[in-house]
């Protein structure tokens, strides 16, 4: 029987990629609804080829085009962010991927869990801001989530069939688009160079979360959450070549890693396919053209995020959830040439100096610190 999906954020990289995955595997996947943020163009287009029930746009002024666009099709058109909760609730839905960015991917992810749908998360902003209730939900109602970021594919591949403890989890990171620019040069850096991700070709936000190593800092909480692992036993590994997506060390000494090209069509169709695997005869490895893999200690100094994310972690509560939310505020502002690289983790060092801290916080407790920390990192950048 075929999966029936809705995807979150299709218009986006992720999604895209994920409809490619569907293109390749019609006797496995159809897909039930789709949304997206302003793109109507390519989500109506999208919607036409993939033969969908429903879309979502979130920019309201984009639904009438949106209709216009579909008026000969039998596809109903939905607006605004209460729809996203609505259609993955719907009966003709068995997974959920949620490739949506930011913030906005939470309420999503909780509706979808309480709706017992299976979910293929890419979100990751979800498990940073609320990962202790979304897991906790997930626990209660049994629903797998199921992991699309690439380093979180790679840990979750290589625990397939262990049932022994972890002595460690090490996540490997690129070191952004900036890794070679010398700390002093950082404030001079554009929105266009930050842009330039040697490696991966993703999103804008994320592309600047890795360059300020935010993006690594979010992933380590992502682990803690999914793999209940705490912080100490987290590592970060500097690995230009992004070939060994991950790895995980075991208590007698042995470390398991998944290597593979970087492209992330990999991990969507391990997290839609799991435990099966998709049938990519293209996709071959040569270690002979990457006879080299090099491995080295992040700069602490240079990248103060990363530290700032483990103490997020470690402090629990709506600290993480700061984090992000003014995260989220410098960031669409330095692409926007309102501040500069470096004023990034100050908005967040800032915001988390002055927000209200919620140690066991509801979904309301989260939606007010995501506010605030908006606020204060506005405030901060004088926006
Ligand atoms: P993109 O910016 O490329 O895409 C984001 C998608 O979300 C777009 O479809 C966008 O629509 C949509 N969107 C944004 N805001 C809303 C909203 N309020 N309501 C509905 N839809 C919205 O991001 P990526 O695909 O790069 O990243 C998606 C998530 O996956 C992020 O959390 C990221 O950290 C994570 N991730 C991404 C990787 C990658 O390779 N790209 C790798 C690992 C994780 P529109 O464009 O129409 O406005």
């Amino acid at each position: 029987m075929k999966q029936r999906l809705s995807i979150l954020g299709s218009t986006g990289s992720i999604g895209v990629q994920t409809l490619d995955i569907v293109a390749e595997n019609p006797d496995k996947f159809e897909v039930t609804s789709l949304a997206a943020g302003s793109n109507w163009e390519l989500l109506a287009r999208q919607a036409i080829r993939f033969d969908v029930d429903t879309v979502v746009i979130a920019d309201t002024t984009k639904y009438e085009p949106l209709r216009q666009a579909l008026a000969s099709h039998p596809i109903k058109v939905f607006t605004g962010s209460d729809s996203l909760s609505q259609i993955v609730r719907s009966s003709e839905v068995d997974v959920v991927v949620n490739a949506l960015v930011g913030y906005a991917g939470l309420h999503p992810t909780v509706a979808a869990i309480k709706a017992g749908k299976k979910i293929a998360l890419a979100n990751k902003e979800t498990l940073v801001v609320g990962g202790d209730l979304v897991m906790r939900l997930a626990a209660e109602r049994r629903v797998p989530i199921l992991p699309i970021d690439s380093e979180h594919s790679a840990i979750f591949q290589c625990l397939a069939g262990e049932h022994s403890p972890i002595r460690r989890l090490i996540v490997t990171c690129s070191g952004g688009a900036l890794r070679d620019v010398p700390k002093e040069q950082l404030a001079d850096v554009t929105p266009e160079r930050a842009l330039q991700h040697p490696q991966w070709s993703m999103g804008a936000k994320i592309t600047i979360d890795s360059a300020t190593l935010v993006n690594k800092g979010f992933e380590v909480i992502e682990a803690h959450w999914l793999f209940g692992v705490d912080a100490d036993r987290i590592s970060v590994l500097i690995h230009p070549q992004s070939i060994v997506h991950s790895m995980v060390e075991f208590e007698d000494g042995a470390i398991k890693a998944q290597l593979g090209t970087p492209d992330m069509h990999m991990p969507i169709s391990y997290a839609l396919m799991f435990p099966q695997r998709a049938s990519r005869p293209s996709e071959q490895f040569d270690f002979l053209a990457n006879p080299t893999l090099t491995f080295a200690e992040p700069d602490r100094d240079k990248y103060p995020a990363l530290d700032i994310a483990y103490d997020c972690m470690r402090r629990g509560g709506t600290a993480a959830c700061v984090m992000n939310g003014s995260n989220e505020v410098a960031v669409a502002a330095f692409l926007a040439g309102k501040c500069r690289f470096i004023d990034i983790t100050a908005s967040i060092e800032y915001a988390l100096s002055k927000a209200t801290f919620v140690a066991q916080p509801t979904l309301a407790d989260y939606e007010a610190s995501n506010e605030e920390s908006r606020a204060l990192a506005a405030e901060y950048l004088k926006l």
